[in-house]
C-alpha cells in the first residue's frame, strides 16, 4: 500500500455493519434502500454532498429516489454517523464517522478531513455559561490547511 493509499483509505474504522447496529439502537430499521446509501457514503474518501450521493446512485441504482438518500443521509446525521462541516469554499458537506464529539481538519487543497477528537472549547463554554447566562448548545471548529500528500506534490 502506498501512503497515497493509506491517506485516502475510506474510513476504515466504520463498516456497514456497524452503522446498521447504531441506526437499530436509535430504533431504525435499515431496508435495502438505506443499506445502499450506507455503502455508498463508506465509499468516498473526500467530505460529499447529498447531491454528489445523489448523483452516484443515479447511475448504479436508478430505481433509488432522491427523498430516500435525503431522508437516509439526514437520519445517518441524526445518530452521528455523519457530521456536517465546512469545506474550505464555504460549502458544507457530510463526512462518515464514529459517534462522538470530533472536529475535522481539512486539506484546502485537495479536501480530504482528518477527524480529531480533542475539543478546546470546555473551558471557553464554561466562562461563556457564567458570562451570558446563555445555555450553549454546541460548537463548530473547522481547522484548514494543506495536507502533506499536497505539499509534497
Ligand atoms: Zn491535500
Ligand atoms: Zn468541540
Amino acid at each position: 500500500m502506498t501512503q497515497q493509499d493509506q491517506i485516502t483509505s475510506p474510513n476504515p474504522e466504520l463498516t456497514t455493519d456497524q452503522i446498521v447496529a447504531v441506526l437499530s439502537q436509535h430504533g431504525y430499521r435499515t431496508t435495502g434502500p438505506r443499506q445502499t446509501v450506507i455503502a455508498e457514503v463508506l465509499r468516498y474518501h473526500k467530505p460529499f454532498t447529498a447531491e454528489q450521493v445523489v448523483a452516484d446512485l443515479r447511475v448504479r441504482e436508478p430505481s433509488l429516489g432522491r427523498a430516500t438518500v435525503y431522508r437516509t443521509l439526514e437520519i445517518l446525521a441524526s445518530v452521528d454517523v455523519l457530521t456536517r462541516l465546512l469545506q474550505p469554499d464555504g460549502h458544507s458537506a457530510y463526512v462518515v464517522g464514529v459517534p462522538g464529539h470530533r472536529h475535522h481538519l481539512i486539506c484546502s487543497q485537495c479536501g480530504i478531513a482528518v477527524a480529531f477528537t480533542q475539543c478546546p472549547m470546555g473551558e471557553l463554554v464554561t466562562s461563556l455559561t457564567r458570562d451570558t447566562d446563555y445555555e450553549i448548545q454546541g460548537h463548530m471548529i473547522e481547522v484548514f490547511g494543506v495536507c502533506p500528500t499536497c505539499q509534497a506534490a
